[in-house]
């Protein structure tokens, strides 16, 4: 059973790179009875250990981490004018097309604001409406009258979250922050379990600035293994080019294994093992798309003499913007499938 409250809870937190407190805050509380040791490092990573269980077994076994990512794509306020509108810049891989007519919160206390846009009565350079605005051409709107009233409720530096909220839809869910907020709910999940090495969670922060987390986090725990839990894009919507891009990953179809992104070419023993794993308890299993995106395990298969690494990501249609989709049964079956991978590893 999945544990849809708990994914309320993990993608409605705002934890833009860099500001992934509120989602620690999360983790802890749900993770503190279930595990041995919890730390905090310098980058704000919480890394949680467990110990090996079953007799004789304390330290034997590889050393197993799981890691997945806090942090969300968002903006951060740059500049605030004389008229009271904030200037704004990104954090991590935002779509220009995303930002317009968004609602948005600003900094701690979450003043609201919008992403104002031009309406098309008042398009009166030719072609304005047709080319995509820049973030530098567009302002967040808090309703301030003057520059002191802004500054009064926002300041440069502040962070900016999309103002969205999670929906039950059925057999699908509607989120932001699903990438990577499943996998934070995945090894929330899968701390539960009793395991026969030693198993190191890492939630790691900044993945979406540059894998900078991920980087420390490895480099402490130092793992034999290593499985990364993602949010992935699924591609099942229309396509500009009817058969021209794979569909692949899609919604409904499992969760889904990287054999090679950008960042890391997946150990083949490991994509093996969730292959084989899927096989055996009947598991859809989907091939992620060759040569697309990357994630922390870029960063943790290079760790100091590397580190055995596998990607394992639940698609969501819609990725780093406000409205997300994902399917229960994917989740259902990505934990599903990293039990059973776990409880192969030797
Ligand atoms: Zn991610």
């Amino acid at each position: 059973m999945l544990d849809l409250k708990l994914i309320e809870k993990l993608t409605n937190a705002p934890g833009v790179s860099g500001n992934e407190n509120a989602v620690r805050t999360i983790v802890r509380a749900g993770i503190e009875k279930h595990v041995d040791d919890i730390r905090v490092d310098a980058l704000g990573n919480l890394i949680a250990f467990k110990r090996a269980t079953g007799k004789g077994k304390r330290g034997t076994g590889p050393k197993v981490m799981l890691a997945a990512h806090m942090d969300e794509v968002g903006l951060m306020v740059t500049f605030i004018d004389k008229q009271g509108y904030l200037k704004f810049d990104k954090v991590g891989g935002v779509d220009n097309r995303v930002l317009l007519a968004k609602r948005v919160l600003v900094g701690k206390d979450r003043t609201p604001g919008v992403i104002g846009v031009r309406p098309i009565h008042m398009i009166w350079r030719k072609g304005e409406h047709k080319k995509v605005s820049t973030n530098e051409e567009l302002v967040i709107d808090i309703g301030a009258a003057t520059q002191e009233e802004a500054q009064k409720a926002a300041a440069v530096g502040d962070y900016v979250v999309f103002d969205t909220a999670y929906e039950d839809w059925g057999a699908l869910v509607k989120a932001k922050a699903f990438d990577d907020r499943i996998g934070c709910y995945l090894m929330m999940e899968l701390l539960k379990g009793g395991y026969p090495f030693p198993l190191y969670a890492a939630f790691t922060t900044q993945e979406e600035v540059g894998l900078r987390g991920a980087r420390v986090a490895a480099y402490r725990t130092l793992p034999d293994i290593a499985f990364i839990l993602e949010g992935t894009g699924a591609a099942d919507m229309p396509q500009p080019k009817e058969g021209d891009t794979s569909r692949v990953p899609a919604l409904g179809k499992g969760p889904v294994v990287t054999v090679m992104d950008r960042s890391v070419i997946c150990d083949k023993g490991l994509v093996k093992l969730l292959r084989d794993a899927a096989k055996a308890k009947r598991i859809p299993l989907q091939v992620k798309q060759p040569g697309i995106g990357g994630t922390d395990a870029g960063r943790i298969h290079i760790t100091r003499e590397g580190v055995r690494t596998v990607v394992l990501a639940i698609p969501a249609r819609y990725i780093h913007s406000p409205v997300g989709l994902m399917a229960k049964a994917d989740i259902a079956n990505g934990l599903k499938l990293m039990q059973a991978a776990l409880a192969k590893v030797r």
